[in-house]
């Protein structure tokens, strides 16, 4: 099975294991899904008054599928004015520390904002969609983060070299919205380590294990 840290879509084949952003969108059933989803205000969603988001927020951080909180975090290029922003991911750090989940960050232009916060982070947080310099991801992960790597990886070189000097207990792979499948990045992400398929498989899954304090059955 392949982990895709950061989705908007449903398993898809069923071989892969997702966190699938469900917004604040107020879920309705404690059932099984066959997947786990993450909830959160994203930045570019965030409004004057996001009371009633907060509410379905808390309630679906009490359903047994939603493991962790977000997308949520700071944009300098889209989405509302910092002061707003700021305000808001603060309250989804409280959140992630009262239910003990971790938090998926969408961060743009605020790798260096996010420190000032991170001693406040008392869960596992992790990064979608890195796209930073090294100093950026050592940093970062030398205050606890993990980073997760989209699409962009597959294409962008200078990310590569970033990639294949950072430890891979801080490594996560994702699609976001595009539509490719994990395996993909996985395969990708091998030969540009030159490790086996298991041993990346293995390694992203006691990352999960390890942040998500679940235990997967099947590797
Ligand atoms: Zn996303």
């Amino acid at each position: 099975m392949f982990i895709n840290i950061h989705t908007h879509r449903k398993p898809s084949p069923l071989d892969e294991y997702v966190v699938r952003n469900a917004f604040g969108i107020k879920l309705k059933s404690n059932k099984p899904l066959g997947y786990f989803v993450s909830t959160g205000i994203h930045p570019w969603q965030v409004k004057q008054d996001n009371s009633e988001v907060f509410k379905n927020i808390e309630a679906n951080l009490h359903l047994i599928n939603v493991i962790a909180v977000g997308e949520c975090g700071l944009d300098r290029v889209h989405g509302p004015e910092m002061k707003i922003q700021t305000e808001i991911f603060l309250r989804h750090i409280e959140l992630a520390n009262k239910f003990n989940k971790p938090l998926i960050l969408h961060l743009v232009k605020t790798y260096s904002d996010i420190l000032s916060y991170a001693s406040a982070i008392k869960t596992p947080w992790i990064i979608h969609g890195f796209k930073g310099n090294l100093n950026e991801a050592t940093t970062l992960i030398s205050k606890g983060a993990s980073l997760s790597f989209g699409p962009r990886l597959t294409f962008l070189p200078e990310l590569q070299n970033i990639f294949k000097l950072l430890p891979i207990e801080h490594i996560y792979l994702e699609t976001d919205t595009k539509p490719i499948h994990i395996k993909e990045m996985y395969e990708f992400t091998c030969k540009l380590l030159r490790i086996p398929l298991e041993q990346l498989k293995d390694s992203i899954k006691l990352n999960f294990e390890r942040d998500f304090s679940v235990v997967l059955p099947i590797v």
